[in-house]
């Protein structure tokens, strides 16, 4: 299998948002979209995505894991873009017959199908600086993706990041392609001077989250990780682990921390970033100010292995799912 990102499946789900409505959803073969340069988006980034997974499970159902939080969270993200807002009905079924059309080409476990719904404003207008884009076209492309880990785990490194930020302070929480575009350079920066595998982001001094993903700490019976307040995304990977280690007697603080108390912890601590595309990644080690710091023993933690275990065999229908996460697609 190619690498993520890089193979998808053979049809796509398009709808438009022209005259003030939406079009009904309409699976076509994949194919390059075809909008004018003038385009909202090509210009001024009104855009927004999700990231979601569809899981093949051994008795050949297939199931969506929390995909009405994906949907909420697209809303939300429309809305802070000023682009046309899809109803909840509209995206579900955008969502839904995505899959359906290309149930033959779901891998097998530990294999899934991630799913990329995607809106973008498409009203020729390079004088529409000032508002949003009365149009719209919204997408949903799919792609096979193997086991994220499939060359074994190797915790990561992070540069800790406290003069730039990956965004702003109310604009974290929305799913955009200028959150990603802010944070580059500090990124590539980080890698090609410290070797670095991602930035977390500190703006003065707060510990918030990486570029693409939430970041999480184990200390002792404490799962630790920024709180929600507008400056992060609220991940639904993040969610999910919060409440399961929960269950597991783990004392949750979602709350304001900084990097002084987060190098305190370092010693006998875990830490680890969470989202969609990888569920769960180990961090080993944190650089801040030229320093290397070992997080615990740099290896990957045993807390954070049972977490991801008992994550992912929710979603692949290996353990009872209590929560009512997976949702039944064909
Ligand atoms: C998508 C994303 C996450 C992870 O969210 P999940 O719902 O867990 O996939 C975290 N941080 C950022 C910046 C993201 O874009």
């Amino acid at each position: 299998m190619a690498q993520f990102g890089q193979e998808f499946t053979t049809q796509m789900v398009v709808a438009n948002f022209l005259n003030n409505q939406w079009s009904e959803p309409q699976v076509q073969p994949i194919a390059p979209l075809n909008f004018h340069p003038g385009s909202h988006v090509l210009h001024y980034s009104s855009t927004c995505f999700e990231g979601l997974k569809a899981y093949r499970w051994v008795d050949g159902s297939i199931h969506l894991f929390r995909y009405q939080d994906n949907i909420k969270r697209l809303q939300n993200s429309a809305n802070a873009l000023c682009l046309p807002v899809p109803s909840y009905e509209l995206l579900e079924q955008a969502i839904f017959s995505a899959v359906k059309a290309v149930e033959e080409e779901i891998p097998e476990l530990p294999g899934a199908l991630y799913i990329r719904p995607t809106l973008i404003g498409t009203e020729l207008n390079i004088g529409a600086a000032g508002r949003g884009s009365l149009e719209a076209m919204l997408y949903v492309i799919t792609s096979p993706v193997g086991d994220y880990f499939s060359g074994g785990i190797r915790p990561l490194k992070l540069l800790i990041d406290d003069e730039n930020m990956r965004s702003t302070p109310k604009f974290g929480q929305v799913k955009t392609g200028g959150n990603y575009a802010a944070s580059l350079a500090s990124v590539t920066a980080a890698r090609e001077k410290f070797g670095a595998d991602q930035v977390l982001f500190c703006p003065g001094g707060q510990v918030q989250e990486t570029g693409a993903a939430n970041f999480i700490v184990i200390k002792g019976k404490q799962i630790i990780t920024k709180k929600t307040d507008g400056s992060i995304l609220p991940g639904i990977t993040r969610a999910s682990i919060l409440q399961l280690a929960a269950a597991k007697g783990f004392q949750v603080m979602e709350i304001d921390y900084t990097v002084q108390e987060l190098l305190d912890w370092l010693p006998d601590c875990e830490a680890f970033l969470s989202g969609t595309a990888a569920v769960l990644s180990p961090v080993g080690a944190l650089i801040y100010r030229g320093v290397e710091y070992s997080v615990g023993d740099g290896q990957v933690g045993e807390h954070s292995m049972q977490l991801k275990t008992m994550l992912t065999d929710i979603q692949t229908g290996k353990k009872q799912d209590l929560y009512d996460w997976s949702k039944l697609v064909n």
